[in-house]
């Protein structure tokens, strides 16, 4: 019978960890509360306009993901948009979509508890029972989700993972804009010195982007974006306005303007070890939180999650 293990959350650091399963024999199902792919590295799709409002652009550092990342080139799925710095094509969610294929990823629905019983893991969502049909328990599982997110899951199995406490991440509000006309400047992206703005990119200017309407995405520094945390979208559209005008001098009005909060954006204390792994229960878990705020962190940390799991269970089948 095929080992099958459960991955919770299809962002990077969980589609890099099934991706590895798989090329080891082992059928992981991923389960993730959203319909889409990639997590935090998303795409906005609203009235006709897209805007990548998550991740801006990877970078590529270590051979494995480098030589991934070239394959995507190759593949016209990623390009450089500057030197060094890749982005998906046509959207920044294109590698996370490439690397599901062929693999069963559940959506649309939080996972909300894990128990474990004679045969193994049964994974639980608001609506019972969130396993793939007709499939039997799970070997084990993998919480593949930013770490305050992964507390309450790992309590409900009864495993506790100590270092998941320690993890800080910073938030941060992004904006949304798009206007009408094209914008006369010539930058393709700005780091604001000063105020409370640390991002504004033209996100047409990405590779595959070009010819729809001028848009930009806009991100708060984490102070600013911590400050306001639970302010509404509308208020924080409103407060960001002046910010963007003077960082930008952009004086044309937005046709289109939304915010939306990233409560665990970018990590500011890792757990400083690359996945975390319960041997006796089998259930671990793995992100960007392990090793920092970064795509390709969140890849390495999925690959290492994955080795961990298949030597434990060949462990567990020796036994
Ligand atoms: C605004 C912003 C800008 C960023 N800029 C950059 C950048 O320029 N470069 C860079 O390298 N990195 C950047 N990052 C960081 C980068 O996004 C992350 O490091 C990386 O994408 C994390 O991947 P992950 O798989 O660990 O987590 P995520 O991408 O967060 O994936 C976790 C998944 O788990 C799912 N999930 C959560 N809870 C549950 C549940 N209960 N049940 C089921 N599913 C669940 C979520 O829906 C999500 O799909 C940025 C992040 C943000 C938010």
């Amino acid at each position: 019978m095929t080992t099958r293990v459960a991955i919770i959350g299809a962002g990077m650091a969980g589609l890099a960890a099934a991706r590895r399963l798989t090329a080891a024999g082992i059928e992981p199902v991923i389960f993730d509360k959203s319909r889409g792919l990639g997590g935090r590295m998303a795409t906005r799709r609203v009235d006709g306009l897209q805007f990548d409002h998550g991740v801006q652009y990877f970078t590529a550092k270590g051979l494995r993901f480098s030589a991934l990342v070239e394959d995507w080139c190759v593949e016209r799925m990623v390009g450089e948009w500057f030197d060094g710095g890749f982005v998906g094509t046509p959207a920044m969610t294109a590698p996370a979509r490439a690397m599901a294929d062929g693999l069963t990823v559940v959506g649309g629905r939080a996972v909300t508890a894990l128990e474990r019983g004679a045969s193994g893991w049964t994974v639980f969502n608001s609506a019972g029972v969130a396993d793939a049909p007709d499939n039997g328990a799970f070997s084990a599982v993998v919480l593949a989700v930013p770490a305050p997110q992964a507390v309450p899951i790992a309590a409900t199995a009864g495993v506790a993972l100590p270092q998941l406490a320690a993890v800080r991440y910073a938030p941060c509000w992004a904006l949304m804009l798009a206007f009408e006309t094209p914008l006369s400047v010539d930058w393709d992206h700005l780091r604001p010195h000063d105020g409370p703005l640390a991002w504004v990119a033209r996100n047409g200017t990405k590779l595959g982007r070009r010819g729809g309407r001028e848009t930009l995405v806009v991100h708060a520094g984490a102070d600013w974006s911590r400050r306001n945390l639970e302010a509404t979208q509308e208020t924080v559209a409103a407060l960001l306005e002046p910010h963007w005008r003077a960082a930008t001098g952009i004086t044309s009005t937005p046709t289109f303007a939304a915010a939306h909060r990233w409560r665990y954006a970018r990590v500011e204390e890792t757990a400083g070890s690359p996945f975390l792994w319960d041997k006796s229960s089998r259930l671990g878990a793995c992100g960007d939180w392990c090793l920092g705020p970064r795509v390709e962190a969140a890849f390495d940390s999925g690959e290492a999650m994955a080795d961990a799991v298949v030597a434990g269970l060949e462990v567990g089948r020796a036994a």
